[in-house]
């Protein structure tokens, strides 16, 4: 199964071993609330996401939980499992409901610009995968002057909109 682990610099590494799981963990800067968090997601979207100061949240299509007061060593056991696809462990574990414990403004604020970021790398990247457009075989979308990328009858822009379902802010 394919994930992949991201910190709060937007730093990233696709199918990580637990070494480097445990790396990545431990260079994450202890006093940091923007940035002291990684965390891991699954090629369907559930997510395991540390915190520095030790909450752990899991989300996944029934919601969020949390665990508290985790150690580094055991959120490479635990995003190992869901790097596996092991479910059923992971479930096992005593989460607990809600996100985690009431967040402050600050960490709140912290947290959402780290998702806002998070999102936006994510949709450049998708962007970018598409490649470049071919200038000599138009994108079918009526009034546009834009060429389309080889895997699609659209160019880059309406492609991005018509699979993410949202508007494209890259023009290039
Ligand atoms: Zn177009």
């Amino acid at each position: 199964m394919e994930c992949s682990v991201t910190n709060g610099f937007g730093d990233s590494l696709d199918a990580p071993s637990a070494g480097e799981m445990l790396e990545f963990l431990k260079a994450l800067p202890p006093d940091d609330a923007e940035h002291g968090a990684a965390w891991l997601t699954d090629a369907s979207g559930n997510s395991l996401e540390f915190e520095v100061a030790g909450n752990l949240a899991f989300t996944s299509a029934s919601g969020t939980r949390h665990l508290c007061r985790v150690s580094v060593e055991r959120v490479v056991e635990l995003w190992s499992l869901l790097a596996s696809g092991d479910h059923a462990a992971l479930e096992r574990e005593p989460w607990q409901p809600g996100p985690r414990p009431p967040l402050s403004p600050d960490e709140r604020r912290a947290h959402e610009l780290r998702f806002a970021e998070f999102g936006r790398t994510q949709d450049r990247n998708f962007y970018d995968r598409l490649g470049v457009e071919d200038p000599s075989s138009p994108c079918r979308q009526p009034g546009c002057a834009r060429g389309r990328v080889a895997q699609s009858t659209l160019c880059r822009v309406h492609h991005y909109e018509n699979v993410l379902g949202k508007p494209c802010t890259f023009r290039d």
